[in-house]
């Protein structure tokens, strides 16, 4: 791991890096990227907390030890929910995953449903996004560190991920929905029933605040990523009562510890190889 880093920061580091850190011989590749309510890992034994400073900020996570398997988790909005969606630091955050050698990103979203047939507590494993979102620092690419990419996102959500989940929740008798299309708003209020009227009609099934841009840049950052979301309340104007994050929270919390442990047992059961294309990156050298 030290020598990866130290190799990284000799060939100038790409857009990623800043500074090298000394990691011992820790060989973490998974993460789990808690959202609302899910700010502990919980099952991980001897886990301490980490900060790491990137180019675009700090970062801080918790590592400990699953099996024979490190992971890495970090609450997304902190450990006490103070960053809103649309101040979480999503570059610092995937930069210092990618610094710490993850490979692998399992997420939480809360969302809610545009469709009533998407049921308050229904799991998704959503496969498709519609970008809402308005002032984020979204990408690595802006041009001041190197070459401009333009990311391939046929495919979002990593199809390696999404499989080993699918299995595992359906392994279990859990009722979940495999595929549907997330679109993400800018927050921190909820929509209005005209939006959510829109966004049906745009085949959008869930709506939230906090996939995009940490699933686009994820992927510009060569690392699987997948989101599995939890309909914590039906939208505005399909709710029969105004949204309030009170309801959120409380669904959540009647949810974790399954979240927790299914993350953990995918987590456990991914073969090494990734089988998926998430890591490729376009070959832009121009030929004259
Ligand atoms: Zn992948």
């Amino acid at each position: 791991m030290g020598d990866r880093l130290t190799n990284s920061e000799e060939k100038g580091g790409g857009p990623l890096l800043n500074k090298s850190k000394d990691f011992g011989n820790m060989d973490v590749n998974l993460a789990i990227i808690g959202g609302t309510g899910y700010y502990h890992p919980r099952l991980l034994e001897d886990s301490r907390e980490m900060t790491l400073d990137t180019k675009y900020g700090r970062a801080k996570m918790i590592i400990g030890t699953y099996g024979d398997k490190t992971v890495a988790f970090m609450p997304r909005h902190g450990d006490r929910h103070q960053l809103p969606p649309h101040r979480v630091n999503y570059r610092a955050n995937i930069a210092a995953l990618k610094e710490l050698g993850i490979q692998r990103i399992l997420s939480t979203t809360a969302v809610g449903s545009i469709k009533e047939s998407i049921t308050q507590g229904t799991l998704v494993i959503v496969d498709q996004f519609i970008d809402l979102t308005r002032n984020r620092q979204h990408t690595f690419y802006d041009g001041d560190d190197g070459p401009v990419y333009h990311t391939d996102f046929t495919e979002p959500y990593c199809p390696q991920l999404r499989n080993h989940l699918s299995n595992v929740l359906g392994g279990k008798g859990i009722p979940f929905v495999n595929g549907g299309t997330y679109i993400c708003t800018e927050g921190p209020r909820y929509e209005t029933p005209a939006e959510i009227q829109a966004f049906s009609s745009w085949g959008a099934d869930v709506v939230g605040m906090t996939s995009v841009p940490e699933v686009t840049l994820a992927r510009e950052a060569g690392l699987c990523y997948a989101t599995l979301s939890m309909v914590t309340n039906l939208a505005a104007g399909i709710s029969p009562h105004p949204l309030t994050h009170r309801e959120v929270i409380d669904v959540v919390k009647e949810k974790i510890n399954l979240i927790r442990e299914l993350f953990l047992e995918v987590l456990a059961v991914l073969p090494q190889t990734r089988s998926c294309s998430c890591w490729e990156k376009e070959d832009i050298t121009l030929e004259e």
